[in-house]
């Protein structure tokens, strides 16, 4: 079969019954963000601030990231840019900062956690740019790898305190649009809570099938069990969907998950609102979006939902 089908490089596309799903990039460097808007981008669904921290020797200053985030909303300017902010753990140590060896390093400081603790001036740098940046377009702001309500609670907290910081010093800024990435167990079981402090969530398929299957994300002889498609995994993501939807949040997905045609069926059926993934996949999942009918999707998602083996939904989505 020839999937190379007609490429749909337009914006904003919808199935063949009009449900409208947005498609969006994710993006790591500045230099991915042409060829995004060049692949028919609705936007950035997933700006991943790593690369300004990498191959140096200290950390980027706020006007330097203030930069960096206006150059990706002027690439952008009537689309939705989602920065997340900053990353980074013991499996990706960066020399400046203090990034000790950990037996389990998926498991220890990372993420969210190391923004709130261990870099929380790092924090505070990131924010202050991204509020300023707010002005420049129509920015969002994430938070990765967050467990339990009291993270978001605390990182939400970081944001009002710096545009406190900002109206004091009379620094022009505005409040981004703020959403929680959905990439573990913890968050799963709390989306309710999550989605009525927010205004969107984002799984993050990678670290979520990483914890929901307890197997690591790079080890090849366990790949089969770090496939979304195991029927925790696809109850994960349906929960958060419907958690997310009834505390009033949009729901994406930003996982690699999100860039394979062959489940964009499904993941409709399943309720998201906006997937984001690498740009080469949107013109494909942007043409499989408009061949689907919403309500055979949905009757495809409660299948897999019911599903017990991976084997089975594989089966489902041939
Ligand atoms: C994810 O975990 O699915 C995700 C999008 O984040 P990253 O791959 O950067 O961990
Ligand atoms: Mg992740």
């Amino acid at each position: 079969a020839t999937d190379e089908e007609t490429e749909i490089i337009e914006r904003y596309v919808s199935t063949a019954d009009g449900t409208e799903i947005e498609v969006a990039a994710n993006v790591g460097t500045l230099a991915e963000l042409d060829p995004a808007d060049e692949a028919g981008a609705d936007g950035i669904g997933l700006f991943r601030t790593e690369f300004l921290f990498l191959d140096r020797e200290s950390p980027p200053n706020e006007d330097e990231q203030y930069d960096t985030y206006v150059e990706a909303l002027s690439t952008f300017p009537n689309e939705r840019v989602i920065v997340r902010t900053l990353d980074i753990g013991g499996d990706k140590p960066i020399p400046y900062l203090d990034t000790p060896d950990e037996d389990n390093p998926f498991l220890g400081d990372r993420g969210i956690r190391r923004s709130l603790g261990t870099d929380a001036d790092l924090f505070e740098t990131q924010l202050r740019a991204l509020l300023r940046a707010g002005t420049e377009g129509n920015l969002a702001v994430m938070f990765p790898l967050v467990s339990h309500v009291e993270e978001l609670d605390a990182a939400l907290a970081r944001v009002e305190q710096v545009a406190e910081e900002l109206d004091e010093d009379g620094i022009e800024y505005e409040m981004p649009e703020l959403g929680v990435m959905i990439e573990t167990p913890g968050s799963v079981f709390m989306a309710e809570s999550m989605s009525e402090r927010v205004d969107f969530l984002s799984i993050g398929t990678n670290d979520l099938t990483q914890y929901v299957m307890a197997v690591s994300r790079e080890n090849e002889h366990v790949a089969d069990l770090h496939d979304p498609l195991h029927p925790p995994v696809l109850r994960a993501i349906r929960r958060t969907v419907s958690a997310g939807h009834d505390g009033g949040a949009w729901v994406g997905m930003c996982g690699e998950m999100a860039g394979d045609p062959d489940v964009t069926e499904l993941l409709v059926g399943l309720g998201l609102d906006e997937l984001s993934m690498s740009a080469v996949t949107i013109p494909g999942v942007k043409s499989r979006i408009t061949g689907v009918d919403s309500e055979e999707a949905r009757e495809l998602a409660e299948r897999a939902l019911s599903a017990e083996t991976r084997k089975e939904v594989l089966k489902m989505l041939e």
